[in-house]
């Protein structure tokens, strides 16, 4: 028995001992710092020369040896297995206790490892088993050269080091693990958006194969999708290391393989030996040993197969799994949007086909209108200037009507045709310098007055030249002075004026003292076929396309075209034009 032993007091350890243990030991976010830590705090209370940690592996069959301290020194033992039960640590683990004792007369030793302590002059160890709860995860080893190196009250210190170090690493593991699936979602996530940022089908599938198996480093991934008449599944997308899979186009019958069960059951399988399993279907060409499938799918409809295959056993785990089942959920979405954008795509064409066709009837039809109507339009008005129509009154009367009712067929077909040529943009515009009071003047002239409108036209003097196709912004001005008097059906004063305006524009305005417009239906007017519905207006004829005219012809010259109303008292319209340069 030394001296040391007997003469001195144990001593015993302290609360703020242990609190400061468990503080520095928290500060360690990993492993390597957590063993970088220990030789210093450990010393602080206990004295020894060696420092080395065991922990178990994860099935419990070995456990693995690490040289703590000193660091620096290589040693052969550094990062050996050893069976679980082997020598003193095995022994610790074992018993879950802690113990202070000599090599030689140690209750379990192991050539391998006790005798290679003993050639590093070692004679005494204290050992703990490092325990969370009532796991038992490796064990800290103090070694020392000194016989009977360690005392018995070193034991209850060795344990508490133990403990916080087993807390401190099995907490490092979780945040190791906590990092590694926030790392994993993250990809998982950038992944989903690459696959999902297009509506192409076929494009969607093709990099979604690759992208699966690039980031993932997958042996070979495929992507199937089943048939309308959900009996067959296609290969539709692959990538990866067999040069000779599958051709695409290949098809296999939903009874069949991995693949056709997962589709028909909706349901992920993971095979780690393909071999082991009656569903597997053997192909001569190539090797697979283990696979993994995943269904495509939204809500319960299931849309086809995702398929991942390896040569080796064993390739796939869980986690595996569970991203390729995330990704699964995201293509079966981008894929069901982008199956119903195809069809929103192929109804639009038939739509837009449809629109087309019914332009071209319009523009036909408008064209083909225009000459007879104008034969009959001229006809009438030779009749009423015919001496024997003259004198009768009757026979003037339904002349005139004849020809303000062509003349009105004649006004409509124009406008449709002008229509007709705006929608399929062929409407072409002839810009001229073109003197603005005088195609004024003219427009208001076209304009058939009642005696009850009284007509005033103000043309500022420093106005004169635009730069404009004459023909449309006559028909403009016609339909905006014909509207003010169809509008004003009780007369009053309607008002003309032309003035420059801001910068190098001229402004018109045309306004009446008529019924206005009411403000819940101002949206409409500038629509195609947009007319006010009210019991004043039922009997003034009009097809709502003059002012969807007027504000094409408007804004093709640069301008803009707005208006200002009153219910009841007034309405007032205004266009913009650019001065000839
Ligand atoms: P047309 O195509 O023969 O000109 P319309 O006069 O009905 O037919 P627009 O000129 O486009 O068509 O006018 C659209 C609608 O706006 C009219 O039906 C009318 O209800 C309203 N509106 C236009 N001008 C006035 C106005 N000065 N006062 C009151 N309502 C108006
Ligand atoms: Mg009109």
């Amino acid at each position: 028995m030394s001296h040391k032993h007997s003469t001195e007091l144990p001593v015993p350890y302290k609360e703020v001992e242990i609190q400061d243990i468990m503080v520095q030991l928290d500060a360690a976010r990993n492993r390597d710092e957590i063993i970088r830590l220990l030789p210093s705090i450990a010393s602080a209370h206990i004295d020894y020369r060696y420092l080395f940690l065991a922990q178990t592996n994860y099935r419990r069959t070995h456990y693995n040896f690490t040289v703590i301290s000193p660091g620096s020194t290589s040693f052969d033992i550094d990062h050996k297995h050893f069976a679980i039960h082997a020598g003193m640590p095995g022994w610790v683990m074992k018993h879950k206790t802690s113990i202070a004792v000599d090599i030689r007369s140690a209750p379990n030793t192991d050539p391998g490892f006790e005798g290679y302590l003993e050639k590093l002059g070692i004679t005494s160890l204290l050992i703990a088993p490092l325990q969370t709860g009532s796991e038992i995860v490796g064990a800290l080893i103090f070694a020392t050269n000194k016989p009977e190196g360690f005392r018995e009250t070193d034991v209850p210190m060795a344990t508490i080091l133990a403990t916080q170090t087993a807390i401190a690493l099995r907490n490092a593991r979780f945040y190791d693990e906590q990092q590694k699936r926030v790392a994993q979602l993250e990809m998982i996530n950038n992944i989903a958006q690459k696959i999902i940022s297009t509506l192409d089908i076929n494009e969607l599938l093709s990099s979604a194969a690759e992208i699966i198996q690039e980031n993932f480093n997958y042996f070979d991934v495929t992507i199937f999708l089943i048939d309308d008449n959900k009996e067959y599944l296609t290969l539709v997308a692959h990538s990866g290391s067999y040069i000779d899979f599958l051709p695409h186009g290949y098809r296999q019958h939903i009874s069949t393989g991995i693949i056709g069960w997962t589709a028909a059951n909706n349901q992920s399988v993971l095979l780690n030996d393909v071999s082991l399993d009656d569903r597997y279907l053997t192909y001569a060409y190539h090797n697979t040993n283990s696979e993994l499938t995943v269904p495509i799918g939204f809500n319960d409809e299931v849309f086809g197969v995702l398929n991942v295959e390896d040569t080796r056993l064993n390739a796939f785990d869980e986690m595996d799994m569970i991203v390729l089942e995330t990704l699964a959920d995201q293509l079966g979405s981008a894929l069901r949007n982008a199956r119903l954008y195809e069809e929103i795509k192929r109804s639009n064409m038939r739509l837009v086909d449809l629109d087309k066709m019914k332009t071209e009837f319009l523009s036909i039809v408008s064209h083909d209108f225009r000459s007879p109507l104008s034969s009959i339009i001229l006809a009438a008005k030779s009749l009423i200037k015919h001496n024997y129509a003259q004198e009768n009154n009757r026979i003037i009367e339904y002349l005139k009507i004849i020809e303000d009712q062509a003349m009105r067929l004649n006004n409509l077909a124009e406008e449709i045709l002008s229509i007709t040529r705006l929608e399929a943009g062929q409407l072409t515009y002839n810009f001229k310098v073109v003197n603005l009071p005088r195609l004024t003047e003219d427009a208001i002239t076209l304009v058939r007055l009642s005696h009850k409108h009284k007509l005033h036209c103000t043309i500022d003097e420093t106005v004169s030249y635009i730069k404009a196709d004459e023909s449309k912004i006559r028909q403009v001005i016609h339909n905006l002075v014909s509207n003010a008097v169809k509008y004003s059906p009780r007369g009053g004063a309607v008002s003309v004026a032309v003035k420059d305006y801001y910068g190098d524009r001229i402004l018109v305005s045309v306004s009446d003292e008529g019924i206005g417009i009411p403000e819940d239906q101002q949206e409409k007017i500038f629509k195609k076929f947009g007319r006010v519905h009210r019991e004043q207006t039922h009997n003034i004829k009009g097809s709502g396309l003059g002012l969807w005219i007027a504000r094409k012809i408007i804004q093709a010259h640069g301008g803009e075209i707005w208006f200002d109303s009153k219910p009841g008292t007034m309405t007032t319209f205004y266009f913009t034009l650019k001065k000839a340069q």
